[in-house]
């Protein structure tokens, strides 16, 4: 398996205190070493790519606001700030996403995880928000798309809060499946089963807190996976999240490290099926620093098995 990652990542610095830490990507790090994946470096997002998912004038104000970050952390949201690194690390995370679509359609390896900050399925097209400035997964879909010349892909979003940016991507893109388990009533508060985009390509299975195992695997044997089945996806994406792990502080999807394994065989059963293997995670939340590490292990673990 391919990893992109990069330590600029590291240097994007929320106040003391916030949830999402350089601490989280340094505990993903390390857990992973012992799996022995092929590290890669995450390059500069290219604007072109960008622009596929965010206006030119979205990008031009986060440019001015890190150009107000030599002077202090700027605040962009009630959740989302930048610091003087958040530019660097911000474009690389997406540059990783569309790093690791390349490299995967190029038979580089069929497997690539993207150990990425900050994360990006919150990020709207026009609205930085919850942590996320670029929709890093969704600019991948896109690059592959556009770039690749790729018919279907499937967007799969397993993070505990809903993909709302991503979603909105795929509401005006008929070639891109977003399927989102998530715990609901939650941040953002969007991702109701009833919300299924005007081409029929959007499945929410929305769950109540402390669903736990039973509740969510069987979300995703009924309805997620079956979507991906149904949708022949030349590629698979995947938002992992780990944050719907038992010990996460941010939500009480009660998960623990042998049910995103158990997602991650699931994920690659149908990779095989139907896209050769070819399928390309990133890292979005989880914010228990022991259950990120143990889960993001097991779930990418369980996805190169063979
Ligand atoms: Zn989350």
């Amino acid at each position: 398996m391919l990893l992109f990652t990069h330590p600029s990542m590291l240097g994007h610095r929320p106040p003391r205190g916030h949830a999402e830490h350089a601490g989280r990507l340094e505990a993903v790090l390390e857990a992973l070493q012992g799996l022995g994946l092929d590290r890669r470096e995450a390059p500069f997002a290219e604007r072109e790519a960008l622009t596929r998912v965010h206006p030119g004038s979205y990008l031009d104000a986060l440019e001015q606001a890190f150009g107000k970050t030599s002077e202090g952390i700027v605040q962009l949201d009630p959740d989302t700030f930048i610091s003087s690194g958040s530019r660097e690390a911000a474009y690389r995370a997406a540059g990783a996403c569309i790093a690791a679509v390349d490299a995967v359609l190029a038979n580089q390896g069929d497997l690539a995880f993207c150990a990425v900050r900050p994360p990006g399925h919150h990020a709207e097209p026009e609205q930085a928000m919850g942590f996320c400035l670029f929709n890093n997964v969704a600019v991948a879909a896109k690059h592959a798309l556009a770039h690749h010349a790729l018919k279907r892909v499937a967007i799969v979003d397993f993070d505990v809060h809903h993909g709302n940016g991503s979603q909105t991507v795929a509401e005006h893109d008929e070639r891109i499946l977003f399927a989102s388990t998530h715990q609901s009533p939650l941040y953002p508060g969007t991702g109701a089963a009833s919300e299924h985009g005007p081409a029929n390509n959007v499945l929410n299975a929305p769950l109540p807190a402390g669903a736990g195992a039973e509740l969510w695997r069987q979300a995703m044997q009924d309805q997620i996976l079956p979507a991906i089945d149904a949708w022949r996806p030349e590629l698979i994406l995947v938002s992992a999240g780990f944050d719907a792990h038992l010990a996460d502080p941010l939500a009480q999807m009660e998960l623990s490290e042998a049910d995103f394994a158990w997602a991650g065989r699931a994920l690659q059963e149908l990779s095989l099926r139907h896209c050769k293997g070819k399928l390309v995670s990133t890292l979005e939340g989880g914010y228990d620093l022991g259950a990120l590490a143990r889960s993001a292990v097991a779930y990418l673990g369980a996805l190169q098995r063979d």
